[in-house]
């Protein structure tokens, strides 16, 4: 099938269409640039971004594609879960097409798409930077094998919005979640560290750098939900065994400047940059790898905009391999919010035989992941 998939659940307007598991264009608009002075993605601003953005973004992915609406089998948008102002405007963008053209409409989850998006073909992986222990073997055709996703499939996403770890039995129709922080998004803890460390926003680009320059050893950093309390053990695993948090990081790293500060020292903001990334990445892999073992996941794969940093590929890559788990890396600009990836679930969920949302459902913020689309 031929299916239109449309984005816009944080500061990307993106339009995607794919034919089955071909991808045939990834048109994104992003209002990154007019969120940087405030050092954070504003809701208001990314919501108007969108409104302005979503024709031209449409225009741009029908001319790229060179299909035409009334070509289109069936239209799919991101519902959930992301900003309120801002999936609104997608989805009323996607009704009115809808009602306009007659086609169907699946309101598609954001998170299970991130996934979905591994299932195109000639999607070989991005790579982890890790040297050939880092690197997937990648699986014919992209994570699936003709339309297929490899069975014990597990998914690391990362991003300014989420850090999870799910389990997918089925794309379109069983994703559980089994762990995730349960404060800030490792992006979201690389952009308020930056942001103390005077690096400027996005901070994830900026720390991955430094990083480089600065000793991993220098200070250690707490990593958080892994004392014995919240992990229990295998056969009894704790409340937060697979969770993550990175708050008390945060606070950490602050503490640790302010210390420096106050005795009149140089603040070693390369030595800082390393630890804390150190902390973030650690104990991401290390709870990620942990929680695949305990599920009998045998791939992983590792989604959302800090999926472009440099040490955590390095670490998953080194991880996985290590554990006789095979890792996959999207290719970067499918890895960060795209209309793609909504196009690649949405194909997924036609071919499934799965009916359509209807026109009546309302975007939901804080949509569950086990919630892969909504029903009519
Ligand atoms: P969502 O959570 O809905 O996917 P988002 O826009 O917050 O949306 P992305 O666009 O996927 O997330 O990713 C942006 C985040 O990725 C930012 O927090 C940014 O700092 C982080 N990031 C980007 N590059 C790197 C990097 N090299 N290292 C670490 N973090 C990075
Ligand atoms: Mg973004
Ligand atoms: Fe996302």
């Amino acid at each position: 099938p031929l299916v239109l998939g449309i984005e816009s659940s944080c500061d990307e307007t993106g339009v995607g269409i794919v034919r089955g598991t071909t991808l045939l264009t990834n048109t994104v608009s992003s209002s990154m640039d007019e969120h940087v002075r405030f050092g954070g993605v504003i809701p208001e601003i990314a919501s108007r971004a969108h409104l302005d953005a979503f024709v031209p973004t449409l225009r741009q992915a029908l001319a790229d594609a060179d299909v035409t609406l009334e070509e289109v089998d069936a239209l799919a948008v991101t519902s959930g879960p992301g900003l309120a102002g801002a999936l609104m405007v997608g989805v009323c963008a996607a009704k009115a097409l809808a009602v306009a053209t007659g086609k169907p409409l699946y309101a598609i989850n954001h998170l299970v798409a991130h996934v979905g998006v591994g299932l195109l073909d000639g999607n070989p992986d991005g790579g982890a930077a890790g040297g050939t222990a880092g690197r997937s073997a990648s699986l014919a055709g992209g994570l699936g094998h003709e339309g297929r996703l490899p069975e014990n499939l597990g998914a690391l996403l990362v991003s300014g919005g989420h850090t999870e770890i799910l389990k997918i039995n089925s794309i379109t129709s069983d994703v559980r979640l089994l762990g995730s922080t349960i404060d800030d998004a490792a992006g979201e803890a690389y952009d308020k560290v930056a942001r103390i460390l005077g690096l400027g926003y996005p901070g994830g680009p900026a720390i991955d750098k430094l990083a480089r320059t600065g000793n991993t050893k220098a200070i250690r950093f707490p990593r958080g939900l892994s004392q014995p309390k919240y992990m229990g053990t295998a056969e009894e695993p704790g409340k937060h065994r697979y969770d993550w948090s990175f708050s008390g990081l945060k606070t950490a790293v602050a503490r640790c400047v302010e210390q420096f500060e106050a005795r009149g020292e140089d603040v070693p903001v390369a030595d800082i940059a390393a630890a804390f990334q150190e902390a973030v990445v650690d104990v991401i892999t290390s709870k990620a790898v942990l929680a695949c073992r305990e599920h009998g996941i045998k791939d992983v794969l590792l989604g959302g905009g800090v999926a472009a940093n440099s040490r955590l590929r390095e670490l998953t890559g080194q991880r996985c391999a290590s554990a006789g788990i095979r890792l996959h890396v999207p290719p970067l600009d499918l890895c960060t919010d795209n209309g793609a990836m909504v196009a690649a679930l949405g194909a997924q969920l036609v071919m499934a035989g799965i009916g359509p949302s209807g026109i009546r459902f309302a975007p939901d913020s804080s949509m569950p992941v086990t919630a892969v689309s909504l029903p009519a």
